[in-house]
């Protein structure tokens, strides 16, 4: 037979596109059209709704970048269309490359009740099904004239200013021009039966396309298709629209084959909180994406979605009322679906131990509170990188099973499963899976499933993977097509099947057919978006700072409810602990947002900041009493200078003034009997000597803190990424302009382009830590700036701190997955050590670090870590990180894994000095320093018993006693929502009668204890 495939292929394509999909909505009548354009932020829907309308025509423009302009269309349907599907179309303008992307709309009727959203891939609003005839159609649209500067598949990198906030949105000079014309606005009718023969040609097309050459079934489909459109008379395509369907009856009712890869599809709209649009914009897709997606509840009852921030339901139940009753009433018929048991969804590289533990406790309690859902799954698909500690947190927290799909980002090496077990530090094992179609947006195209089936690594063992689908990042959800294609693709030949089901119904059955899935061991590194551990420094800190700022809230605030009767601030407490979850989100703290996010998030940190330093002074004022003596507080979860942990003492002096600089050579010499260090006239470090070690810490003729600028230019995404190529060209900062001593220490001045370096070199009496405060005018573009630390080391592993934990990663490049690691994440503390002796890096915001290794000809090795201090990238952000920052870190020489843990909590909780009268006895003690306490509270069911959550730090089995410093009537372990938990070997409360109880811990073990004071 002679081939002829490629000219149906084309022919199919041509009818579908030209003469079919335009065809479905027919008998166009126009809408009169009206607007009013918001004068600056979005307004609440009822102003929008009485707002003064102007009449319009279609091809109006509207809509300077960020306005909102409010649309009324009204029209009759027409007597004649009685009995037929009557729906308006609106088109804002959209640039049709992408929902969640360009202008988009949400539909009210005029008594404020919403009908759905509009997006460029759904215009359609419902009218009438079946149409009366002669209906009054009266809708509000909230339009938002969200600019189109990018989309995925073709960023073009340019720096753009629409990512900042427009001035005169808050009042300041004129409006930008217009970006949107509205193109259409009128009532048709649907054609449901043409609108059926599209869907069946296009999954039809879509699976025959997927299929190899030398299928059978691609050319029976080809066949039936050519078929079907042998039947269409192309000028009323309407007419023939059964007959051809019945045409590719017999090709669609083929089943699939009996081995055919399971798919379970879920709705699902992937809307990033903020990113390239503000939080606003963020509610405000939520609340569009919901309205679609209950509106295609009404009418698919088979119809799932699975939901899972939080917080942007917390959004809809304080701003969007109606939406959210709607929302309730379909998780009450199990169409919608919490899941993901988190408040946002989280970076989890940066974001703190205690906060991911607030992440879980928030997730889950809002889902527990308002929808009476436990949720089973970490749902974080589209996060950029996962510690080792999270296996753990989910155990704790209740949950089963971890879901992403990001990892398949790799540019360097493919993981090899998609389905397996994720093992964490402490050996807590979490059933995981990765939708094998790679994308968290599926359109269930052909494409993607059979890109999913190929893909999926487990073939042969397990037959099961997940697809979320529905239009995400910017949001839209799933559309009416894409439920089309569910269906038709349920049990079809050549294809998977797909069947909508609850993610739980999923892994249920994932995990019963894969019980002994094969082990991951440890962080879940994405060879990508290195960058991110260093882009917008100020986002960053804000976090870190009000991480250890609402610790100390906390840890004060409890121990003055207990000790002084002083009320606990529960409701400030929450409210502010999730201001800092909310800007916790994937695009906010890796800092890839704009900069109207960046600014929005700085100020919010800053707010908190405020608010949590009063609440904290209020409390140790308290607790220290009247007086003038100096009451210090210690934070830290380690005596320090005879205050105790997490308590306070009077002392009248400081307790480790720094040592004076004296001068040496050129240069200065700062020595305190533990360490000696050597500065010279360019303010570099060539010489760190551990006088007890009677060793030197720097290779021969090398120079430490020494700061090195790299051009920073990323193929392509700006803020995201530190490509490799970045260390092939490097500028050291070796001059300085002064070096001088002060009280203090050693001060140096460099100035390099346009930027300018200022840095405090301090040495404290009693310490092995050199001080490094750094104060930058960063004015570089495209740069990064490092500060080495060059050490005359044979360190195999680095280590360095995660939460609750650390973990140890090569620091040569023997395999392609080493080699990839080379930009790395540390909170507190970098490690390095060889068998007797180790240094540690420390520092207050810096989470970027890289290590290489040299051997030299003398024999030694040298390993050289550096901190990532800062970047300048271009996009999304034109000036992200340009300005003035401040910023610490420092050097610790003789230094063991205890050190480096102890020391990390000191530089990030310093001492605190209150005048006062009393010392403050701890409410909890340890007798071992390896077992830290991270959080102390009062319980959130203001019940008013202490939990103390606490972990074992240096990765060793240990035992333990905790003595508490109030009487205590019963101690037992608790989930992370401080819920009672069965943990008999963590405990033992046989001391109970004199406030103690011992505790075993295996290594990384975290432990949440409730203690009843008794009363
Ligand atoms: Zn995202």
């Amino acid at each position: 037979m002679h081939d002829n495939r490629r000219v149906i292929e084309q022919r199919l394509t041509r009818v579908l596109d030209q003469r079919l999909r335009p065809a479905v909505h027919t008998g166009a009548v126009p809408l009169a059209v009206a607007v009013w354009d918001a004068p600056g932020e979005p307004v609440p829907v009822g102003v929008g709704l009485a707002a003064p309308y102007r009449p319009v025509a279609v091809g109006h423009r509207w809509g300077p970048p960020w306005s909102t302009s409010w649309f009324r269309v009204t029209g009759q349907v027409p007597r004649e269309w009685a009995g037929r599907r009557v729906e308006a179309l609106v088109d804002l303008g959209f640039d049709k490359t992408g929902a969640g992307f360009s202008s988009e709309g949400l539909v009210h009727r005029a008594d404020g009740t919403v009908v759905k959203g509009l997006h460029p891939r759904n215009a359609w609003i419902p009218v009438a099904d079946p149409a009366a005839g002669g209906e009054q159609v009266a809708f509000h649209i909230e339009a938002a004239a969200n600019p189109t500067f990018d989309h995925f598949g073709e960023f073009h990198h340019a720096p753009t200013p629409l990512g900042r906030r427009p001035p005169w949105l808050t009042g300041g000079g004129p409006p930008g021009e217009p970006l949107y014309r509205l193109l259409r606005a009128d009532l048709t009718v649907l054609d449901t039966d043409l609108w059926d023969l599209v869907q069946d040609l296009d999954v039809l097309d879509q699976l025959m396309r997927s299929l190899p050459l030398d299928s059978p079934r691609r050319w029976q489909l080809l066949r039936a298709a050519d078929r079907a459109l042998d039947t269409l008379d192309l000028q009323n395509p309407a007419a023939g629209a059964r007959a051809a369907r019945e045409a590719v009856r017999p090709a669609l009712a083929a089943p699939a084959t009996a081995g055919a890869h399971r798919i379970s599809a879920i709705g699902h709209a992937h809307i990033d909180t903020a990113w390239l649009w503000p939080l606003r914009e963020a509610e405000r897709k939520v609340a569009r994406t919901l309205a679609n997606v209950t509106q295609l509840m009404d009418e698919h009852p088979g119809f799932r979605f699975a939901m899972s921030q939080a917080q942007q339901l917390a959004w809809m139940k304080e701003n969007r009322p109606g939406i959210y009753a709607r929302v309730r009433e379909k998780a009450a018929a199990g169409q919608f679906l919490p899941v993901g048991s988190l408040w946002v969804e989280p970076d989890t590289n940066i974001t703190g131990g205690e906060s991911l533990v607030r992440q879980l406790v928030h997730g889950k309690r809002f889902y527990q509170d308002e929808f009476g859902v436990e949720t089973a799954e970490m749902w974080l698909p589209d996060t950029f990188g996962y510690n080792a500690a999270l296996p753990q947190l989910m155990k704790l927290a209740g949950i089963r099973w971890f879901l992403t799909q990001k990892i398949s980002w790799n540019t360097t090496n493919r993981f090899p499963h998609h389905t397996f077990w994720w093992e964490g530090i402490d050996g807590t094992r979490i059933f995981s899976h990765f939708p094998p179609a790679d994308t968290y947006n599926s359109e269930l195209s052909g494409a993607e499933l059979a890109h999913a089936v190929s893909t999926f690594q487990d073939k042969g063992t397990a037959d099961r993977s997940l697809v979320p689908f529905g239009y995400g990042d910017g949001g839209g959800g799933p559309t009416r097509e894409m439920l089309a294609r569910a269906d038709r693709l349920a049990d079809l030949e050549g294809s998977p099947k797909v069947a909508i089901e609850h993610p739980a119904a999923f892994f249920t059955r994932a995990h019963r057919e894969y019980p002994d899935a094969p082990v991951w061991l440890g962080e879940l590194y994405l060879e990508f978006h290195r960058g991110t551990l260093t882009s917008q420094l100020k986002t960053k800190q804000g976090n870190r700072r009000n991480e250890h700022l609402l610790r100390e809230a906390e840890l004060w605030c409890a121990t003055a409810t207990v000790h002084a009767g002083r009320a606990y601030p529960y409701d400030a407490l929450d409210r502010l602990w999730k201001t800092v979850l909310l800007h916790q989100f994937h695009d906010i703290l890796p800092g890839s947002s704009t900069a109207w996010v960046h600014h929005e998030a700085e100020q919010a940190h800053t707010a908190v900041t405020a608010e949590l330093r009063t609440l904290t002074d209020a409390a140790r004022h308290a607790l220290a009493g009247p007086g003038d003596a100096t009451v210090v507080f210690n934070a830290a979860p380690h005596t320090r200078g005879g205050i105790p942990a997490l308590g306070a003492a009077l002392r009248p002096h400081q307790a480790h003034p720094p040592v004076d600089p004296a001068p040496s050579g050129r240069g200065f010499v700062l020595d305190n009997g533990l360490i000696r260090i050597e500065i010279d006239e360019r303010g570099l470090i060539t010489s760190a000597r551990d006088l007890r070690a009677h060793r030197e810490a720097l290779p021969p003729g090398t120079a430490a803190n020494l700061l090195q600028l790299h051009q920073d230019f990323p193929n392509e995404y700006d803020a995201w990424d530190l490509d490799a190529f970045y260390r092939n060209t490097r500028t050291d900062l070796l001059e300085a302009d002064s070096v001088t001593a002060t009280g203090a220490g050693v001060r140096v001045v460099r100035t390099f382009g346009d930027s300018r370096v200022e840095q405090l070199l301090t040495l404290p009496a009693h310490s092995r830590r050199l001080d490094i405060d750094t104060d930058i005018e960063w004015r570089e573009r495209e740069k990064i700036l490092k500060a080495a630390f060059p050490l005359d080391l044979r360190a195999e592993h680095s280590t360095a701190e995660i939460p609750f934990g650390h973990v140890k990663r090569p620091t040569h490049t023997n395999t392609s997955w080493d080699a990839a690691k080379f930009e790395i994440c540390a909170h507190r503390f970098l490690h390095l050590e060889e068998p007797g002796w180790g240094a540690a890096l420390l520092n207050d915001s810096t989470y970027g670090h890289d290590i290489t290794r040299a051997v030299r000809p003398d024999g030694g090795t040298t390993t050289t870590a550096r901190l990532s201090l800062l970047r300048a990238a271009r996009y999304p952000d034109p000036d992200a990180d340009q300005g003035h920052h401040r910023l610490h870190y420092a050097l610790l020489l003789g230094a063991g894994i205890a050190d480096a843990v102890r020391e990390g909590y000191r530089t990030n909780l310093p001492e605190r000095a209150v005048p006062g009268s009393r010392p403050v006895t701890p409410l909890v003690a340890l007798d071992t320093p390896s077992v830290v306490v991270e959080a102390l509270k009062l319980a959130d069911d203001r019940s008013g018993d202490v939990v103390v959550r606490l972990y074992e730090a240096h990765g060793a089995r240990t035992r333990a006693r905790l003595t508490t410093g109030f009487p205590l009537a019963s101690a037992h372990p608790a989930d992370l929502l401080e819920r009672p938990l069965a943990d008999p070997a963590a405990l033992d409360t046989t001391h109970l009668p004199h406030r103690s109880v011992d505790l075993t811990l295996r290594p990384f073990q975290i432990l949440t204890l409730r203690l009843r004071p008794a009363r």
